[in-house]
């Protein structure tokens, strides 16, 4: 025990002779033991995730490709089906099937090559130096590149699917390079007489040619727009359009005829995507024929406006919200199911997911933001004439929405929930005009305002031509007489 310390010392190499120490070498031992399964798990994890990485690289591309190449021959096929494809949508049949070279020896071919020009994705690179290198720069030249784009590109804003395009001259030098971030416009970066490079941004044309469409509703608007080989998408313009006029889940029936002026927009010829919507029209067996016409007066926000040239959206959203359906009407003697006793309801129940916007209805100023009683989150706002709304049932109250503040027309103010006493998420949706309760479905549905009438003539020439495209429309379908229901199924749900 009283063992001089230099006595203690060991051989290097040699194990420990059994001594008052002997006791800490199983965990020494352990301790050891621990540490080389730690590095062998960590060195087999890094092998593991390196061929991963290269699994995925070379199965996934692959992968994507056929997949692509799978849904362009679906969409291909629907369209032809559809007879839909007079040049509408851009249908490549051979896209991606012929042999390519890889892309490496393909830059490599493209480097060696005087008066080459190729192109490659901007690709999963961290910085835009990495991509230049990726397609082939060397990297003098990238210190050009990114000294002529610096004040002109924003690199954090560079995206793996944006193009790239490099260009060499006789001797394969670098002669031009461009940066396309979208299809719409580039930069292009030229080597000048005095070897410098310069950047300019240029806006590619976007050729623009007005399509009139016409087609019928069998389950929706947006199933409608399909058919015809439209995104569905576009069926918000109706809506949104016509919120004054009809109220699509109760009003529209399977049968309603519906056309459409929307923009083609092309650049080289090539579909690029469906721009401005310029008319609409929707002939229904409930809401007879109405019509809009987007105009943008000089000076104004662009809107739609009837043939008279009023604004087809009045001083009120008519629904405060993208709805599912209507799942309770104003009812100032309704029964209750479940408190068997006559309840009244005062508002319109709007049923939607949670999380829905809801909007401001009009221009106003909030009397109430925050939880009341069953009503659970409450956002009431007054407005000019004596008028007040009030929203319940939020899941939240945007930030920011309290008491005094003015919200204008379209201002998100919450989101759709199911909180205090409610079944299911829906937003209860109550107009009182002077402390009365008024039924909104009836109220809110008045024209807006007039244009200033120095705008009428460009406007009545611009619909005119409009509405000689909506009429041109050959094989319109027939607007049949079906089954009186609507299109949504209305269901009277206890929902307060
Ligand atoms: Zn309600």
């Amino acid at each position: 025990m009283s063992a001089d310390p230099s006595s203690q010392k060991e051989p290097s190499g040699l194990r420990p002779l059994p001594s008052v120490k002997m006791a800490l070498l199983p965990n020494e031992l352990r301790a050891r033991r621990t540490r080389r399964l730690l590095l062998g798990a960590v060195i087999g994890a890094i092998v593991l995730g390196v061929l991963l990485l290269w699994i995925a690289r070379s199965v996934i591309p692959n992968a994507w490709a056929w997949m692509e190449d799978a849904l362009g021959r679906q969409d291909a096929q629907l369209a032809a089906d559809l007879g839909v494809n007079d040049g509408l949508l851009p249908v490549d049949l051979d896209a991606g099937v012929e042999e390519e070279l890889s892309e490496d020896e393909a830059l490599a071919l493209a480097r060696s090559r005087p008066n080459a020009r190729y192109e490659t994705p901007f690709g999963g690179v961290p910085s835009f130096r990495g991509a230049l290198l990726n397609a082939g720069l060397e990297p003098d030249e990238c210190t050009a590149i990114e000294r002529a784009l610096q004040h002109i590109v924003d690199f954090r804003r560079c995206r793996p699917e944006h193009k790239l395009i490099v260009e060499r001259d006789e001797n394969a030098d670098l002669e031009r390079f461009e940066y396309h971030p979208s299809a719409t416009e580039f930069v292009e970066v030229t080597r000048g007489e005095d070897g410098v490079f310069r950047a300019e941004q240029i806006r590619v044309k976007v050729e623009r040619t007005p399509i009139a469409r016409a087609g019928s509703v069998e389950i929706s608007i947006g199933d409608g727009l399909l058919e015809l080989g439209l995104p569905a998408g576009l069926a918000t313009f109706f809506v949104e359009a016509f919120e004054g006029q009809i109220n699509f889940a109760v009003q529209a029936r399977k049968g309603d005829v519906f056309r459409i002026v929307v923009d083609e927009e092309r650049v080289d010829g090539e579909f690029l995507r469906y721009g401005r919507v310029h008319a609409l029209e929707y002939d229904g067996q409930r809401t007879g024929k109405v019509q809009a016409f987007y105009y943008q007066a000089g000076g104004t926000v662009g809107q739609f406006y009837d043939e008279s040239g009023r604004a087809m959206q009045g001083g009120w959203l008519r629904t405060p919200l993208r709805y599912d359906r209507l799942s309770s009407r104003f009812n100032p003697r309704r029964f209750h199911p479940i408190l068997k006793r006559t309840m009244p309801h005062l508002g319109v129940d709007y049923a939607a997911a949670t999380g829905t916007p809801v909007w401001a209805a009009a221009d106003g100023r909030v009397t109430f933001a925050g939880r009341r009683g069953p009503n659970g989150n409450l956002v009431v706002i007054r407005h000019s004439g004596g008028f007040e709304t009030a929203y319940a049932h939020l899941h939240r109250i945007k930030s920011g929405i309290r008491p005094g503040t003015y919200v204008k027309q379209r201002a998100l103010i919450g989101f759709v929930g199911s909180t205090g006493r409610s079944t299911g998420p829906h937003l209860h949706f109550g107009l009182k005009k002077y402390t009365r309760s008024i039924d909104p479905l009836t109220e809110l549905n008045g024209p807006g305002l007039r244009m200033a009438s120095r705008n009428l003539p460009s406007y009545k020439s611009a619909l005119a031509e409009w509405q000689a495209l909506l009429g041109g429309i050959e094989n319109v379908p027939v607007v049949v007489a079906g089954a009186d229901e609507p299109l949504v199924e209305q269901v009277d749900e206890i929902m307060d």
